[in-house]
């Protein structure tokens, strides 16, 4: 148990107090947030940032510098630092405003390829990323390796001046909006004793030839999600992404990137401010409503603490896996929780042709919750990733 105990601070990074002057930038991105709902730009969704795809209000969020904020000026960025971007994507998310179209290039596509891409790589997408132009996909998971990535079983083999690249993958949010992916695909044949050697990840441009995306509709006939099958796919040597055979090592590092963040337990506040907008209607609110609200809200700062201290690790250099699956797993958990206190605390039923209101969001909300503990890796996957770190299997 000592040893165990010794391990906590992996789990809790230090604290982050936002610095001082990003008040100012909070209130200019409020400022911004407001007038586009006042013009009608758009309305609050829940979810935003898988569904809320809107290629004018990247752009427009480029044109003020709130994308790409973290790459370097010379690629076309901002030079600033990641709590900077953070301050802008939590009230973005809270705003429920229409996120989906830049969110995976600006998340973890741009600060992956100034960690390992080339300088070709870098000025080809870095500046059109940092506009609010360019749009990736995530490549990962295929029909039989999901949690268990390093099955993956799409490959590449090597041909003149590149590889050829045959396989499938799935469950690809965007991909048919999107101008490329990272692939993690296997270069060199499976060895049952380290099964993560020889993956390498390739950045795919989706228009190449032999590239077919097939939409997988939802329940609910929207289409978020496809399937993306290659056929022989060439991929040249220029679109090596880091490494050969390092695409494990590399995946993991991106995410880091992926969970830690306001998405993980912000993807259904516009649902929780409604809500509490919807209770106030009322004359009078009964004391366990009132404990109810006030558990969530309070349970809502605890992990924006969390979130803000990985990110503040990740600034450092460090890599803070274990405290990062442990944000996804209490934030996507807590997502969750407001969408069945929205259901119990207000007679207000579900419905998705509402006008723009509480009965809307919390249709969304309900029709997007069963993904929340799924995607970037499973709650129950996140759990083992914490318990091997802490020493305990
Ligand atoms: C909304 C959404 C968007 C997504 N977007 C993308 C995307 O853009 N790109 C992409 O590549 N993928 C995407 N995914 C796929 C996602 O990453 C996978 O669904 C996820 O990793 C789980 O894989 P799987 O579906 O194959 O389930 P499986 O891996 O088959 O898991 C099935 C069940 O078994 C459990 N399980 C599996 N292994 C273990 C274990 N070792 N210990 C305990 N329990 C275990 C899981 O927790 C789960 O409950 C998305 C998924 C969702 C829901």
């Amino acid at each position: 148990m000592s040893e165990t105990l010794t391990k906590l601070p992996a789990l809790v990074p230090e604290p982050v107090e936002l610095p001082g002057h990003l008040a100012q930038l909070r209130a200019e991105v409020r400022e911004f947030l407001a007038a586009e709902r006042a013009a009608g730009k758009w309305t609050p969704g829940a979810d935003v940032w898988l569904s809320g795809w809107d290629a004018e209000f990247s752009k427009r969020l480029g044109a003020r510098g709130w994308l790409g904020m973290t790459i370097p000026t010379e690629y076309g960025g901002q030079g600033r630092t990641a709590l900077d971007r953070y301050v802008v994507t939590e009230e973005l998310l809270a705003a429920g405003a229409p996120v989906a179209a830049h969110w995976v290039a600006d998340r973890q596509i741009g600060p992956s390829l100034m960690r390992f891409g080339t300088e070709e790589q870098r000025r080809k997408f870095l500046p059109g990323i940092a506009r609010g132009e360019i749009y990736f996909g995530i490549g990962m998971s295929e029909p039989d390796s999901g949690s268990d990535l390093a099955s993956v079983r799409t490959r590449a083999d090597r041909v003149d001046g590149g590889w050829e690249m045959t396989g499938t993958k799935v469950w690809t949010s965007g991909a048919h909006h999107a101008h490329a992916f990272f692939a993690l695909v296997r270069t060199s044949p499976k060895d049952e004793n380290n099964r993560h050697a020889g993956l390498s990840q390739f950045l795919v441009e989706l228009d190449r030839p032999g590239i077919t995306i097939r939409p997988i509709p939802l329940l609910t006939g929207a289409h978020h999600f496809n399937e993306v099958v290659f056929d022989h796919v060439f991929i040249p040597d220029e679109m090596v992404f880091g490494e050969l055979s390092s695409g494990w090592a590399q995946v993991t590092g991106e995410l880091a990137f992926e969970r830690s963040g306001p998405e993980r337990f912000l993807s259904t506040f516009p649902l929780l401010a409604s809500l509490v907008g919807e209770l106030g209607k009322a004359s009078d609110v009964d004391a366990g409503t009132r404990r109810e609200i006030g558990a969530l809200v309070s349970r809502l700062w605890t992990l924006r603490r969390m979130s803000l201290a990985v990110a503040g690790a990740l600034e450092s250099g460090e890599a803070p896996e274990l405290a990062a699956a442990l944000v996804k797993d209490l934030g996507t958990r807590y997502e969750n929780e407001i969408v069945d206190a929205s259901r119990l605390l207000v007679d207000i039923p579900p419905d998705p042709g509402a006008e723009p209101g509480f009965a809307r969001l919390l249709a969304e909300a309900v029709q997007h919750a069963p993904g929340f503990t799924l995607r970037g890796g499973t709650n129950e996957v996140l759990r083992g990733i914490v318990a091997r770190g802490m020493g305990l299997r």
